[in-house]
């Protein structure tokens, strides 16, 4: 039973200055957290009760699905990490540090290499795999802005899990069924999601979905539409440009074209840049992303080609192969027989047709081809002056992505109708909660971890990687469940479901509010009882509605007539009971 006597919490009535966002405000003035540096969060005890709660719930469902639980250090040293080459590749976001030898250790922003060392080191057979292993732990990333509280910290808590296959179908299996459980965590807690696919960045691998908390103060930018299309936008709203690394690759010739007006040149200008995409491909091991800027009268044509290192397992022809609808807009698989060349194996009736997306009748002609090998998918923007409704496309083909569906949505505005034809795109921002990877073999492969076969041949694994952001969830929750006057948590995680308050100043009040709490908590329902003595009524109201506690029960006035009111902290309503059946109300 808590008791706000003694409890350790300091309501504040006034925002704290550098808050910006209600949940940073209400967490703070609840007393759940308080700041020591930014980015970086003391839990106090009714904090840590609502984390303690959500990370059971992550916890369930993770043991559900079969991952078993671990936890690693968070000060780790330098070598796995060289191994992978992140030690530098995460660059400033990484804490680095000494130790009294000087050797280098580091706070470990992501754990995929010491996850991948203990399989190494136990495991060495397929009888072994698959093998799904999980952490709740805390993270440590110097963020460049860190900001809203909790939901981007410099230290976090962050469930992360990792799977380890003999196979690409074992991965995919385990891929669905830990999306599967993202999904009922996110039932659980009533939070909206947009599941969006995503860049999968600087981790490497192939197919990877972000969980989005769709919110106007998340960072994140999607496209929806009404019938539940959703695609994350960050692939294209931050792209490296400004980082063009080509590493040893000379950098592409602009090529010059003639007018790109008619679907005949737009057929002649892809198959040009085909030997390019080809060239770009095959030093894609060193190749960061390569821009072709086409040159052209009416204005700027680009070709984008972004390639990350690694894996080499895309089917280029197919990546190839989306330009070739663009060429054939309104097409009928009928048509697209016309072009075999151009779309081998690809003609059917599951091509998804062209969308036409008008833009500005001004806007100058560009190419854009935008090629994601983690993602193994293609898409092609073509977006012209001369003929807007004609020539201007946004185009996303593909066998593999055709179901669940992802768009570059740079080129997208606002009342395109979505690729998969489920009604006009709406662009929306949204708070990033949980990350899914098929890593695929980029960390085994560096850092050697192999098992042998069912022939005795040694098999690299294969790997997903599964994030959750555990504080960030917890914002995210404090966002979508306030009012105006403060927190209302959902039952599953609210730090109490009823709150006592004597509002009166008789001994039997005090003594009624504690023989309650007791039938609570009898019956497994959990208390806080606001006993405090030289508290106003007033302010045990305002602290139950600022804590956020989804039930109130008034022990006060009506006692002498033998009731109690009832108060729900979400609707507002409130109803007189008779004292003796406050507790069956909730049992
Ligand atoms: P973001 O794009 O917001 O920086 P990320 O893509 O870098 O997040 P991941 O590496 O995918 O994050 O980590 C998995 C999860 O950890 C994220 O989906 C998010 O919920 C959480 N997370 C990441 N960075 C932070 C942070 N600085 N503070 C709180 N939670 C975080
Ligand atoms: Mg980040
Ligand atoms: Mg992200
Ligand atoms: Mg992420």
């Amino acid at each position: 039973m808590l008791r706000m006597s003694t409890l350790f919490v300091r309501t504040l009535r006034e925002d704290p200055a550098d808050a910006e966002v209600a949940s940073h405000k209400l967490l703070v003035r609840g007393s759940y957290i308080r700041r020591v540096a930014p980015g970086i969060y003391t839990w106090l005890p009714l904090g840590l009760k609502v984390l303690s709660k959500l990370e059971t719930i992550v916890r369930e469902e993770m043991d559900a699905m079969g991952a078993q639980e671990v936890l690693f250090p968070g000060l780790l040293p330098r070598e796995p990490y060289e191994a992978t080459n992140r030690w530098t590749e995460y660059g400033p976001t990484v804490f680095k540090l000494k130790d009294r030898k000087e050797a280098d250790y580091l706070l470990a922003p992501t754990h995929e290499e010491m996850f991948t060392l203990l399989v190494k080191d136990l495991y060495s057979s397929y009888k072994d795999l698959p093998v799904v292993l999980y952490q709740i732990q805390t993270k440590y990333r110097d963020e460049a802005r860190p900001r809203a509280g909790v939901i981007r910290g410099r230290e976090f808590v962050m469930k992360d899990a990792y799977s380890f296959n003999i196979d690409d179908d074992g991965l995919d299996a385990t891929y669905f069924t830990m999306r599967e459980s993202y999904q009922k965590i996110f039932q659980r807690l009533g939070l909206p999601i947009a599941i969006c696919r995503a860049m999968s960045g600087a981790m490497g691998g192939s197919r990877s979905e972000e969980f989005l908390f769709p919110c106007e103060i998340g960072e994140d930018t999607f496209v929806r539409s009404p019938g539940g299309y959703t695609a994350n936008t960050e692939a294209v709203t931050t792209p490296p440009l400004p980082e063009l690394d080509y590493a040893g690759v000379p950098a592409p010739e602009p090529v010059d074209t003639p007018d790109a007006t008619t679907i005949e040149t737009l057929v002649a200008v892809a198959n040009d840049l085909r030997p390019r995409v080809d060239r770009a491909w095959e030093a894609a091991d060193t190749l960061k992303n390569v821009v072709v800027t086409l040159t052209h009268p009416a204005g700027e044509r680009e070709l984008l080609i972004i390639g990350l290192p690694g894996e080499r397992d895309v089917d280029m022809k197919r990546v190839e192969a989306s330009l070739a609808p663009a060429e054939v807009e309104m097409a009928t698989p009928e048509d697209l027989k016309a072009f075999p060349e151009l779309v081998p194996g690809y003609i059917g009736p599951e091509v998804i047709g062209p969308q036409s997306a008008r833009r500005s009748e001004d806007e100058p002609m560009a190419l854009r081809y935008l090629i994601d090998p983690h993602v193994a998918r293609g898409s092609a923007w073509i977006t012209g002056a001369n003929e807007p409704n004609k020539h201007v496309f946004n185009l996303v083909y593909g066998r593999d992505f055709e179901a669940d569906g992802t768009i570059e949505a740079a080129e997208v505005v606002a009342g395109d109708e979505a690729p998969d034809g489920s009604g006009p795109l709406e662009i929306a921002r949204g708070i990033e909660l949980g990350h899914i990877f098929e890593l695929g073999r980029k960390y085994s492969e560096a850092l050697d971890l192999k098992v042998l076969d069912q022939n005795g041949k040694s098999q690299i694994v294969t790997m997903g990687s599964y994030g959750l952001g555990v504080t960030r969830t917890l914002a995210a929750l404090a966002e979508f469940n306030h009012d105006e006057a403060g927190l209302v948590w959902p039952e599953e995680i609210a730090p109490a479901t009823v709150q006592i308050l004597v509002t009166g100043k008789g001994d039997e009040l005090f003594e009624k509010a504690d023989a309650l709490a007791r039938e609570f908590e009898a019956e497994g329902i959990e208390v806080l009882v606001d006993d405090r003595k030289k508290v106003s009524a007033g302010v045990k109201f305002k602290d139950f509605e600022l804590l956020g506690v989804p039930y109130g029960v008034v022990v006060g006035r009506g006692l002498a007539d033998g009731t109690v009111e009832l108060r729900s902290r979400r609707t507002g309503e409130r109803v007189e009971v008779p004292v003796g059946e406050a507790v069956a109300k909730f049992a």
